[in-house]
């Protein structure tokens, strides 16, 4: 980061943050399952019942979801059964273009998560024939990219829409899910939010507060959530004893992937607009356009040259 919190726009920070594609993106595909309806999805789902039984999700969100997927063409239904009316879901081109999120999804489950998900445990990249992990790369250069390596310029975009800071319905955190942690609690929109605003600089809870524009007793419930379920860890400030800063860990920092790849695929195929928050290569100098690679033979990955293997995590 080149910012220090002691330059820190905040005024900027807040007005790109609202406009960001990303917090809007997080507002329809930033919950648990949604994500995990998209996963199921790109690992050969396409009935209700289907999605239902192998991901455990209520009958009634799940029907929500898949509206909500088809409303924004991610999915696509198709009648296979007229009577009583029964549709199959396919991901459309604008749907496929998220397998990168979700491959990134899959790792850190892999990495950080509690595996009660039923995942696959391993991907085999076929063109190459070997198990592989799926890797964030910059397309200008082809290295692989870190959070480290990044440099983000703030340019609010006013064709962008505001945030309008409404609440989004997301499952409660409480202290006694904590032990619980996964993809189900820990990939909502806020902590999403909130570790995009200390990537950016943000050390303190009341910068935190005002830039995210949560309420100090709700901010102060969540980072503590966070804390306990290892995404964040909390510190006392070198300059000032008084004061606590919050800072990422490696469970947090690993889902940078995550959110870069779903804002990326905000602004290409959601709102065709640049994002108010625009990552930049550090190594190559170049706008981050990113793009998910196998481990192994280092070629980008589509979901038609990935197979899914379960069982024994090895
Ligand atoms: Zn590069
Ligand atoms: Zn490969």
């Amino acid at each position: 980061m080149s910012s220090t919190p002691a330059t820190l726009d905040l005024d900027l920070m807040r007005e790109a943050i609202s406009t960001s594609t990303l917090s809007h993106a997080l507002k329809f595909i930033g919950d648990r399952w949604s994500v995990q309806v998209l996963m199921g999805a790109f690992m050969g789902m396409k009935r209700f019942d289907e999605f239902q039984e192998r991901i455990g999700v209520p009958r009634r969100t799940l029907s929500d979801r898949l509206k909500m997927l088809v409303h924004l063409d991610i999915l696509r239904p198709r009648l296979y059964q007229e009577r009583p009316e029964r549709y199959a879901y396919h991901l459309t081109r604008k749907g496929m273009a998220l397998y990168g999120m979700v491959l990134m999804v899959w790792e850190w489950e892999v990495q950080f998560g509690n595996q009660r998900l039923s995942l696959p445990t391993r991907l085999i990249h076929r063109p190459c024939g070997h198990a592989f992990r799926p890797q964030m790369t910059c397309t200008a250069c082809g290295e692989q990219v870190t959070m480290r390596d990044l440099e983000f310029t703030l340019r609010p975009n006013p064709r962008l829409p505001h945030d309008t800071g409404e609440p989004l319905r997301t499952p409660k955190i409480s202290a006694q899910d904590a032990g619980f942690a996964s993809l189900a609690l820990r990939l909502d929109r806020w902590s999403l939010l909130i570790i995009s605003a200390i990537t950016l600089g943000c050390r303190y809870f009341d910068q935190l507060s005002y830039v995210l524009r949560i309420g100090t007793a709700v901010l102060s419930r969540r980072l503590a959530t966070m804390v306990e379920t290892g995404l964040l860890q909390v510190a006392t400030d070198r300059d000032d004893g008084r004061r606590r800063v919050y800072l990422l860990t490696p469970a947090s920092r690993a889902l940078f992937s995550y959110i870069i790849l779903l804002a990326t695929w905000a602004n290409d195929h959601q709102f065709h607009e640049p994002s108010s928050i625009r990552p930049r290569h550090r190594t190559c100098g170049a706008p981050l356009q990113p793009r998910v690679t196998c481990s192994h033979c280092h070629a980008p990955v589509h979901a038609w040259d990935v197979s899914f293997e379960t069982g024994e995590r090895p």
